[in-house]
This record gives C-alpha cells, structure tokens and sequence, in this order.
C-alpha cells in the first residue's frame, strides 16, 4: 500500500498550504511581538505615572511640613487640603484610584493597585506614615502634645516635639516614596528585559519555523517539479511552444519522433521537420495564435510523414510564456485506417458499379466496352490492354484498350508465356530495365517503363491478362492495382459467363451432329422473314433410302452421309439463306427472295453437287426435294404441306429430284409463326416432318416406309 506521503500527487496543494503556514507563522510572531510590546509600553506608562505620583508624595509631604509651619506661625496656608491630597495619593498607589490633581501644578490620575508584595508594603508603609503624619500635623496646629499622636506605622521619634515629630514623618514618607519609586524602577528593568528576553524568543522561534516551512515548500516543489518533469518526459504527448522567434520549446517527446536533440529544434529547427504545405498554418498559429484545431504533418527519424491532430492554445499574453502552446498527438495509425477504409469503400464502389455495368453486358463485345471505360476510370492516363487466348487457346490477342492512352502493345505470344498467367496473381515491375523483370518488357518502342500485369481467369482456366505499362520507377500503386484486380476478376467471370451463355445458346440452336441450325433456330427466323412480309421459297429434302443405307453400312456411316449432305448444302447456299436439319435424314430450306422456279435451280445444284462428292468412305446417296414458295399458301402450315407434297411426288417418281409441290385447295387460315411446330402433314401417306421429329406421334401411319 502507498503511503500518502509517498502517493503520486503531482496536482496536489501541499505547496500552497506550506507558503499558508508560513505566513501565519509571521503574522502570529509579529502579533505577540507587538502584543507583548504593547503591554510592555502600556504597564510603562502607567510606572511612569506612578512613580510620578509617588515622586509627587515626597514634595507634598515636605510641601505640607512647610504649610503647618505657615499655619502654625500664623501666616496663611492649607496644610488640610495637602493632606488630604497626600492621603488619596497614597491609597491610589495602594489599591488603585486616582490620585487628585495638585492645584497649578498637574492633572489628577488614575492609577493601578500596586502589585507585587514589596510594593504593596510599602505604599501601605507610606499610607501610614500620611495618616500619621497628618495627625502630626494637626496636633502642631492644635498645640496639642506628641504624646496623644499614632504611630501606625511602626516609628520610633522617641521624645521629640510634634514639630520636630512631624519634620521626621515628613522625612520618613519622602524616604518610603524614593524606595518605593526604586522599587518600580527595578520592577520595569526586569520587565524590559523579560520583553526582550521573550522578543529574541520569538523571532528564533518564528525563524526557525518559517525556515522550517520554507525547507518543506522547497521540497514540495522539487518533488512537484520532478513529476512534472518526469510526466512531461515520458508522455506520448508532443508540445511544442512557438513564440515570435520561432520554436521556443519542444518536448522530449517531439525530439525523440524527429530524431534530433531538443536545443536543435528551436527558432526555425521545428518547422524543418513539418511538411511544406502545413508551414502556412503553423506560421499563422505562431502570428495569430490559431486556428485553435489543426492537423500537420511531420517527419519522424526514418524518414516517413506522420500525421497530428493539434490543438493550439494562445498564451502570447502570458508574461510567463509569450507564446502559443501546441498539444499534438500522433494520429497516423488512425489517418491510415481511415484512408485505408476510404479506399476500401471506393474499391467497393468501383466493383459494384463494374459489377452492374458487366451484368448488362450479353456479348463479350459489350464486356470489352465496359472493360475500356473501366481502365479509363482507373487510370486516364496510363497504356492499358486487355489480351484474351483465342478459341484455340494458344494466341492472346487484343480484345479491349485504355480510351484514354495508347496500347501498351505487349508481344507476348500465348497465354502460357505470361509470367502473371503463370503465377495467377498480379505481378508488378518498377523497371523493365532491372534482372527479374518480364523479357517481353524489354526493348520497347516506347523505351524502359514500369508494368502491372494482372491475370484474367475464370474457374481456375486462364483467359488472358489485363497488362498496363507506366514511366520507369512508377508503376501504378494500391488503390489502383487493386483495381485492376477487380476489373480483371468481374472481366474474367464476365467473359467465363457470357461465352458459356453462348455455348448454351448455341447447343441450344444448333443440330449437334450437322453444326446446322435446329427446327426450333429455323422457326425463329423464318418468323422474322414473314413479319417482314419478304418473299421466299421453302424447301423440303429427305435423303433417298437412307433406312437401307443404314441398314448396309452401319448408323456411323448413316450420320457420315447427314453431315456430308450438310456441308453440301452450305457449299451451295446464300449467307442469307436458311437451311435447318428438321429431323432424322429430312432437311428444310429457306431461300429469300426466290420464288419456287428460281429455288428449283438451286436445289438441282445441291443434288449434282451431292453427285460430285467425295464422300470417302460413305457409299453414295441421293436426296430429292419439295418446293414452293410464299405466294402459293396463306398459312405456313399450308406452305409446308405444299412442298411436302412435292416431296411425295419426287418420291414417287423415283426420287433424286426436285418437285414444285401443287397447293391443296383446302382452306387453311392466313400464315401465324406459332403455327410452325405444327405446320406439317400428316396425310400424304408417310411420316410427316412434324412426325420425324415427335417421337409421340399420334398418326399410325400404317403407309409403305421404305
Ligand atoms: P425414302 O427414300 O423413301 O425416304 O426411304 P428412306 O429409307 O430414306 O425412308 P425414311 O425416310 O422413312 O427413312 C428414314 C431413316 O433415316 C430411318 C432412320 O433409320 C434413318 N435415320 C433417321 N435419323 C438418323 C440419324 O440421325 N442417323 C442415321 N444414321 N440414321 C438416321
Ligand atoms: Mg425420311
Ligand atoms: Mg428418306
């Protein structure tokens, strides 16, 4: 446990209790001082009156000797009024009281009781000698004998006459007053010295305990001064005073984050430290003694800017400072955070807008669009690709660009060249110049730079890199990097998921085994043919006995044969021209603005073409046709039925031919694209189209299927 006097108590107020004590030490001396000297100067003056008084009974008793003589010789005189006054005087000096005035000669007085016993005894001894002495007297003036006379005080006058009696008794008070008047006087010279005695007491006594006191404060203060400098040195707090020659104080604190002694740092040694564009504020805190909050920057030892949050207090009116004191506290950590998170929010805006901006995107060409507005928001400035592999995987090529600055035109070849594919993670290089640097840096037109590549993935496969290029020494930093990461993260997955889209799409359009377009891509088209109202003819092929075909040479030959006959097909059509695979060994053909005699010339090329083959391995076959076009049918049921029934009858004539089907006359109802799906026959005697493809056919055919 602390003691309290050992307790850290650097606040306290014991000093102002000491300096207290000392003052009430000097006021109490000083008041008994003066107490006692006063009392002294007071029983002084009362002496004094009484030995004047007493001096005065002398005279007045030789005074009334004289006045009983006049009286006595007959001549005019008081004597009674001289005793009288010589009787009050003396029991004024006895017991206190006044002593009444001499006429013409002074003033009556007041007097104090007589104390100490040799005093009283005497003053009772003159008191007496008075009163006897006024009998003397009064017994001269009555001529009366001595014999009849008191002696009260004890005299022996023997035989003597009254008025030789008398002159004695006179004599005897005189002598009784002069001792008790010596008496006084050596009671007042004991006194003055007891006065100094006890003055010289206390003023060694006063000094001793002021000087006492005055020790204790000394120490209080050392002990208060020494806290404060040890809080001072070891707190965390940096101060700094300026005054109007500059720094006037630092510190320690301040000196040990700059690196540099304290003595070094005053005048202009500070603001050295303090970054170029915080001087101004500083400058105007020492002139104008604020603003009260601010923030610096300064340099610590290593080098490295640290960032404080001060507060400055303006003591210029101080006569103790003439200044204005500055609280700082190192706030860096913080600031780093802050900036970290402001960063951090920004990097998450920049991916959340690419994000919403990628997921607009359906085509990989509008990926690469948001991908080049997305390098410009990161860097206007600085050359930026995106490379992707191709279908092959063995070429990068350039899909996207910076807008703002040129490709930075990297030569690497493949995907697998790339040391950021490589490794799967950004790679940063200050210099194309240094030994670890990427060789396809090297030898650039545009000279030596820096780079930040970035790898382009999705679900672990490479599909390119984002590569940029930037002054030697500078490659892009932090935030932007970072940028770079999402923008090639969201493109990767981007891409990833658009082509796998596609893949569907096209799975989802495309006969698997042909690479034609399917029944239900077919229909898509030809809907937009017939919105548009053009004209075009439509076509119907089925391969001549291809059940036999099959049967004699295998299904893988079967499905050889269905391809062939594809590739011809394509070998003869238009871009434009639409040829889908309808089901089994049964194809439809679309041809735009032909009609049905133009198309016939076209298919009759499809068959030679067929006939000129070389199908390798596949025996050869045959295919024949049914057509018409659009101006014979109302319905696109109708128009299928129609070129259906040319196919019949190329059938039926003996197949390898192209028939230009007869309308039926029934009615249909006008062309509705819907209708497609069921736009086939199914009564001309064998399977219908629609049938090829429908496994749940509902129309038994019951008809030669050859
Ligand atoms: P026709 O000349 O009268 O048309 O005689 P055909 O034998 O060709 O008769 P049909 O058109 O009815 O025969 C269709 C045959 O096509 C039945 C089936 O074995 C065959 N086939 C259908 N789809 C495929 C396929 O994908 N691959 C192979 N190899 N054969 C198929
Ligand atoms: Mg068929
Ligand atoms: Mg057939």
């Amino acid at each position: 446990m602390i003691r309290r006097g050992q307790a850290f108590r650097p606040f306290s107020g014991g000093g102002r209790r000491t300096i207290v004590a000392i003052f009430l030490t000097f006021a109490l001396i000083g008041a008994l001082s003066a107490g006692l000297s006063l009392s002294a100067t007071e029983r002084s003056k009362n002496r004094a009156t009484v030995l004047q008084v007493a001096d005065r009974q002398r005279t007045l008793a030789e005074r009334y000797v004289k006045e009983v003589l006049l009286a006595h010789a007959g001549l005019q005189a008081n004597p009674a009024s001289t005793a009288s006054i010589l009787a009050s005087s003396a029991h004024a000096l006895l017991d206190g009281g006044i002593a009444p005035a001499v006429d013409g000669d002074d003033d009556e007085s007041t007097l104090p009781a007589a104390s100490g016993k040799v005093l009283r005894n005497q003053f009772e001894q003159e008191s007496r000698l008075v009163s006897d002495m006024a009998a003397n007297g009064e017994a001269v003036l009555s001529r009366r004998p001595a014999s009849t006379l008191p002696a009260t005080a004890n005299e022996h006058t023997g035989n003597l006459d009254p008025i030789q009696r008398l002159r004695v008794l006179a004599a005897l008070t005189s002598n009784v007053s002069l001792n008790a008047g010596r008496t006084i006087a050596r009671s007042t010279d004991q006194n003055v010295s007891r006065l100094i005695t006890m003055q010289v007491g206390l003023g060694v006594g006063g000094l001793v305990i002021s000087l006492l006191l005055a020790w204790a404060l000394i120490a209080t203060t050392r002990r208060q001064t020494a806290h404060f400098r040890s809080l001072a040195q070891s707190s965390h707090d940096l101060v700094v005073v300026l005054g109007a020659g500059g720094c006037r104080y630092v510190s320690p604190s301040v000196a040990a984050l700059v690196g540099r002694p304290q003595s070094l740092l005053f005048g202009e040694g500070f603001e050295e430290f303090v970054h170029p564009d915080d001087r101004d504020v500083l400058g105007t805190v020492r002139t104008h003694g604020g603003p009260p909050e601010l923030s610096l920057r300064v340099r610590n030892a290593s080098g490295e800017w640290r960032h404080l949050d001060a507060r400055a207090t303006d003591l210029r009116a101080d006569r103790h400072l003439k200044g204005v004191v500055i609280n700082a506290r190192d706030t860096t950590d913080r600031v780093r955070l802050e900036q970290e998170l402001t960063a951090q929010a920004r990097r998450d805006s920049f991916g959340s807008k690419l994000s919403e901006a990628l997921e607009m995107a359906d085509e990989e060409e509008a990926v690469f669009e948001v991908a080049e507005r997305a390098m410009f928001e990161t860097s206007e400035a600085t050359p930026m690709e995106l490379l992707l592999a191709d279908s092959s995987r063995a070429n990068l090529k350039r899909v996207a660009r910076s807008p703002g600055a040129a490709a930075p035109g990297c030569p690497v070849k493949s995907p697998y060249s790339c040391v950021a594919v490589r490794r799967g993670s950004a790679v940063v290089f200050d210099s194309s110049e240094v030994l670890n640097a990427c060789p396809k840096l090297r030898d650039r037109p545009g000279g030596p730079c820096s780079a930040v590549c970035v790898p382009v993935s999705f679900m672990g496969r490479s599909l390119g890199v984002l590569h940029t290029t930037g002054p030697i020494g500078t490659p892009l930093q932090g935030e932007q990097v970072a940028r770079l990461t999402t923008l090639a993260a969201q493109t990767g997955a981007r891409i990833g998921t658009v082509r796998a889209f596609e893949k569907t799409q096209l799975q989802a359009s495309t006969d698997g085994l042909t690479g034609l377009d399917n029944r239900r891509k077919l229909g898509k088209q030809l809907r937009g043919i017939i919105k548009d109202g053009d004209p075009f003819a439509l076509a119907i092929a089925d391969l001549d006995h291809f059940k036999q075909l099959n049967d004699a040479h295998g299904h893988e030959t079967g499905d050889r044969a269905l391809r062939l006959f594809a590739q011809v097909m394509h070998g003869v059509l238009r871009d434009n021209d639409l040829v889908a695979r309808w089901g089994g060994e049964e194809f439809v053909i679309v041809l735009p603005q032909l009609d049905r005699f133009q198309a016939v010339i076209v298919l009759d090329r499809i068959r030679r073409n067929l006939a000129k083959a070389h199908p390798g391995e596949t025996p050869r076959f045959t295919a024949s046709f049914g057509v018409t076009d659009s101006t014979q049918a109302e319905s696109l049921e109708q128009l299928m039925l129609t070129a259906d029934g040319g196919l019949y009858a190329a059938k039926q004539a003996g197949r390898d031919r192209t028939t230009i089907g007869e309308p039926s006359t029934e009615s249909h109802s006008p062309i509705v694209i819907d209708d497609l799906e069921s736009a086939t026959p199914a009564r001309r005697g064998r399977p219908s189209l629609h049938e090829a493809v429908d496994d749940e056919d509902p129309h038994p055919s019951g008809l030669e299927i050859r």
